[in-house]
């Protein structure tokens, strides 16, 4: 049998000797992860007999099976799910695909260098966590519906090798030849209370096979080590919440904790069971042109596609976790799911609920902080592209302000508006300590009127399709100081005496000489009352393109 050699991608060699060489806080995860992987890999295997049912011909029911050899010290993982090519083995084993893999990698370098072991704990290696109790893995592996079999091998250096092997079903079969001080995993205790602790969510069996003595004959035991049923069919008052953080981190193939967690059953015209997490941390594809969403679709428990473009917006795509309806037919294929009305009233439902339980724990002003720090600019692309909601995302809105510490709501700055005041003000712009500093607000803060800064790009896109939020017009600081006059003067401003401030006469006369000098290069050049210290500065033309918009497209090259 010929095994060829290849190499690594230098990513995932460097990946490697951090998998190694640091310590892990919690080796059992490399349980966890296969599991993970056998599940899904089931689930693919479901979804594609859908249609072509050939591929499972007498393949029996899905399951997990453990086995341990205690003299060889080996743990053997397999699964009967959808197995693997060649080709998979290379782009899968020996690649990472996931986008953003470069900084991940040195993320993890980082935190392998200073030793923290709960640090490197939060990154999730996948497969590659075989490494920390294993100095070599073999993966036997047969793809549903091929006849040739593979064998994958690897010590965790820089190589791996791949030759044919007979495979005699399909399915994948991973074999950990333990390190010593990894003995402890051939323990059947051990391995059972990780399943419980970590894999309890997996609607697969996950069986234990063993042997058992009897009157002198040797007879082969299996032991069931988890509950099997989905998740999200159980009553919420019996899963705890740890199976709901294992469940999460499955599902999302992510590795922290959820910030928050819905788990709800909708029963009305179209029944369908919602299990939907909002994480803690920004997912690597957050800011890509795709935009995707990642709830995954079921249909009758039935893994359907993590891709229908309805089951959420996009506004909405840091979400995790899973739908399930029972009244989608079950060979709907995803090309079906395009403009599917029944997936429309289900993303409906789905968005109400999400944005109704942010808006409860939006009270929690400092837990709100978190979340919106983290997934606030996407939050906001509701404004523009959900014209039902818009007002709703609104009142979700968070904003830095010239007056305040803390985050400012829309509702907050209403209520504390001045007297006279009848606009609510806003400056985009990069960093808001720079805009705080900005000549264009030397008025507002000369009468002590807030402004909000708005420092997202997506800030540009939104604001103009809001024009009044509580009956107040949104307008723009930097191009309309309109209004100001009639706000009452703050303390210091009244103080001033009249030689202190300039004669309207005069004002006017130089800018009609500013106006002459400079010609066509300014539109107008006009006396205002925003300036208080600095004599002059630009401002856009009211209605026009906001001067920060106007360098971000220049900057994108348009
Ligand atoms: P992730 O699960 O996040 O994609 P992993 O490192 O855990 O990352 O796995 C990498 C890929 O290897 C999987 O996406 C899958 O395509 C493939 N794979 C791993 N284990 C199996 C398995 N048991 N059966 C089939 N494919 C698998
Ligand atoms: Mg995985």
């Amino acid at each position: 049998m010929t095994e060829e050699r290849l190499s690594f991608q230098a990513e995932v060699a460097k990946l490697l000797d951090i998998v190694v060489h640091s310590l892990y806080s919690d080796r059992r995860i490399f349980l966890r992860e296969l599991i993970s992987n056998a599940s899904d890999a089931c689930d693919k295997l479901r979804y594609e007999a859908l249609t072509d049912p050939s591929l499972r011909e007498g393949a029996g029911e899905f399951r997990i099976t453990l086995r341990v050899d205690a003299d060889a010290k080996t743990i053997e993982i397999a699964d009967n799910g959808i197995g693997m090519t060649r080709d998979d083995l290379i782009d899968n084993l020996g690649t990472i695909a996931r986008s953003g893999t470069e900084s991940f990698v040195k993320q993890l370098q980082a935190a392998g260098k200073t030793g923290d072991a709960n640090q490197i704990g939060q990154f999730g290696v996948g497969f590659y966590s075989s490494f920390m109790v294993a100095g070599h893995v073999e993966v036997y592996t047969r793809r549903a519906g091929d006849t040739q079999g593979w064998h994958w091998t690897s010590d965790g250096g820089g190589e791996f090798t791949i030759g044919e092997a007979e495979v005699s079903a399909p399915g994948t079969r991973i074999v950990l030849h333990l390190r010593d001080d990894a003995a402890e995993f051939l323990e059947p205790w051990r391995l059972k209370s990780t399943i419980k602790t970590y894999s309890d969510h997996i609607a697969i069996p996950v069986v234990l096979l063993g042997t058992e003595e009897q009157d002198g004959e040797t007879k082969d035991t299996e032991e069931t080590l988890n509950e099997a049923s989905a998740l999200w069919t159980r009553p919420r008052s019996e899963i705890t919440d740890e199976q709901y953080t294992e469940f999460y981190r499955h599902t999302a193939h992510a590795f922290d904790e959820p910030w928050h967690t819905v788990h709800f059953k909708a029963e009305g015209a179209i029944e369908y069971t919602g299990l939907l997490f909002i994480p803690s941390q920004k997912p690597f594809d957050l800011f890509q042109p795709e935009r995707k969403t990642h709830v995954k679709l079921y249909v009758n428990r039935v893994f359907i596609t993590e891709e229908a473009p309805d089951v959420l917006p996009s506004y909405l795509r840091f979400m995790r976790g899973i739908v399930d309806s029972s009244d989608l037919p079950l060979n709907v294929s995803r090309e079906m799911l395009q403009h599917n009305p029944v997936l429309r009233k289900i993303q409906n439902g789905l968005v109400k609920r999400i944005l109704g339980d942010l808006k409860k724990r939006a009270e929690n002003a400092d837990e709100y902080a978190t979340f919106w720090e983290t997934f606030g600019a996407v939050l906001k692309e509701g404004v523009y592209e959900d014209q039902d909601r818009r007002m709703d995302v609104l009142e979700l809105a968070r904003f830095r302000s010239t007056t305040a510490d803390g985050w400012v709501s829309l509702a907050d700055y209403v209520a504390r508006m001045k007297t006279g005041q009848e606009a609510i003000y806003y400056i985009t712009g990069d960093d808001p300590e720079v805009l705080k500093r900005s000549p264009q607000l030397e008025g507002f803060r000369a009468k002590g009127v807030e402004v909000l800064l708005l420092t997202d790009p997506v800030d540009e896109f939104w604001i103009n399709s809001v024009p009044t939020y509580q009956d107040k017009p949104l307008k723009s600081a930097a191009s309309s100081a309109e209004g100001l006059d009639a706000v009452a003067d703050a303390e210091d401003e009244a103080d001033k005496t009249d030689e202190e401030k300039a004669p309207a006469d005069q004002v006017e006369a130089l800018a009609k000489a500013l106006q002459e000098s400079l010609g066509e290069s300014v539109k107008e050049v006009r006396p205002s009352s925003r300036l208080k210290e600095s004599p002059v500065c630009l401002v856009a033309e009211d209605g026009g393109m906001s001067l920060h918009l106007e360098r971000m497209l220049k900057n994108a090259g348009q």
